[in-house]
């Protein structure tokens, strides 16, 4: 393939999304199921609040007692959380109440306890209290049979508590795709192993098994492999099954580069290699007897580039979202910059917030997608389209934020 073939990086991220399928769903715990992905809609099995109950500490009584003020009310009885009171409060009475009590029947008001003053079971009103005041009525939140959370959905703390309020302790779930991540190379060692002067640390194992755990996967080191074009072959053979593999390095067009090699075989289907962008025009994805594989370029900055734009949507999508592109905030530039080429360009840059709120978003001057520091100290991308004419400091750009 010549330049002319360059994917654009929409497309390329279209065409791995639709080629790949939601997993097989699951029930799992609700205590574990924080990150997963809701398959099937949460309903309520409860009622809540399942009565009317006091939003403060105080005294309920009825409304019409308490009109003028101030008003003399006899106490007959207690109402707490957990533990109400089943009598029925006539004119005239109130019932000592807590946060959280069913307000008993007869009452429709609640008076603040900082509002009355008491001598044995004598309450003075001095603020009166109109009816519904201080009460949360039944079923204000959800009903018992409503939809509560609405799959797909990647479950937040919130949405856990609102399950649980629900009364569900299960919920059905899309299974976590199982990510192979294989580094190759003949200089890459693994941090911690004996490594000799020509040799490097890996800097990608880590970080890309890393990212699918920290998207929901699970991730499945299958360690370094040399340049050869048996080895990838071989470590998958001892893999254990997985819904994906995704490789760094070895996709260039040099000699030694092993992926082009070792998947010019008639069971490899190629969807796209070499994508118009910078860094990691490399990228390579294509399917492997229906396994898809991901290519990453090796340098370390290009692999994490490329699980952002298109890893990252991967996963969504075998989790039952829709895999879309990364969300893109507007800022403006720190820094003036050069007129882009015909690729798509994500330059790592920091972030500050001007007085008026808005983002200042300033390049590292050094952009080489070997150095590993600046993209760990970037807030985010900034990302140029194609031709994208030279920028002055102040001009508007997109920015991909980095978590
Ligand atoms: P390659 O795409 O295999 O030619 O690798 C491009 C560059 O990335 C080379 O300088 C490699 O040494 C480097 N590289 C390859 N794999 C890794 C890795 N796992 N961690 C850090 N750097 C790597
Ligand atoms: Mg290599």
């Amino acid at each position: 393939m010549g330049p002319s073939a360059l994917v654009p990086v929409a497309e390329a991220r279209q065409r791995l999304i639709e080629s790949l399928k939601p997993l097989a769903t699951e029930s799992i715990s609700l205590m574990q199921a924080v990150g997963r992905v809701l398959a099937e809609d949460v309903t309520a099995h409860v009622t809540h609040p399942p009565a009317d109950v006091s939003a403060m500490d105080g005294y309920a009584v009825r409304a019409a007692d308490v009109a003028t003020i101030p008003a003399q009310v006899t106490l007959v009885g207690e109402s707490a959380a957990g533990h109400p009171w089943n009598g029925s409060v006539q004119p005239g009475q109130a019932v000592r109440i807590f946060t959280g009590a069913h307000v008993p029947k007869g009452a429709d008001a609640v008076v603040i306890q900082e509002d009355t003053t008491a001598s044995g079971t004598s309450i003075t009103i001095q603020e009166s209290s109109p009816a519904g005041r201080h009460i949360r009525p039944a079923a204000q939140d959800f009903k018992a049979g409503n939809v509560i959370l609405r799959a797909p959905r990647k479950l937040t703390a919130r949405d856990i508590g609102l399950a649980g309020a629900g009364n569900n302790a299960h919920l059905r779930v899309y299974r976590r795709p199982r990510i192979g991540v294989l580094s190759t190379g003949d200089e890459v060692a693994m941090p911690g192993e004996a490594i000799s002067s020509h040799q490097i640390v890996s800097a990608n194992g880590p970080a890309i098994c890393a990212f699918v755990r920290a998207r929901g996967g699970v991730d499945i080191h299958l360690g370094v492999v040399r340049d050869e074009a048996t080895a990838l072959r071989t470590a998958l053979d001892r893999a254990e099954p997985l819904d994906m593999l995704v490789t760094s390095g070895g996709v260039s067009v040099g000699d030694r580069d092993l992926m082009k090699q070792a998947l010019s075989t008639d069971d490899f289907a190629l969807a796209f290699h070499k994508i118009a962008m910078r860094p990691g025009k490399p990228l390579l994805f294509g399917h492997l007897k229906g396994l898809p594989i991901l290519g990453l370029p090796g340098n370390p900055v290009s692999a994490m580039v490329c699980a952002i734009l298109f890893l990252g949507p991967a996963l969504e999508r075998l989790q039952g979202l829709p895999g879309a592109a990364p969300t893109l905030t507007p800022a403006r530039l720190g820094a003036d910059m050069k007129l882009n080429d015909s690729r798509e360009d994500y330059v790592r840059a920091t972030v500050t917030r001007a007085p008026d709120g808005s983002f200042i978003a300033t390049p590292f001057p050094k952009q080489d997608s070997g150095i590993i520091s600046t993209l760990a100290q970037s807030d985010a991308l900034i990302v140029r389209p194609p031709q994208a004419p030279a920028a002055k400091a102040g001009d508007a750009v997109s920015i991909l934020v980095l978590d």
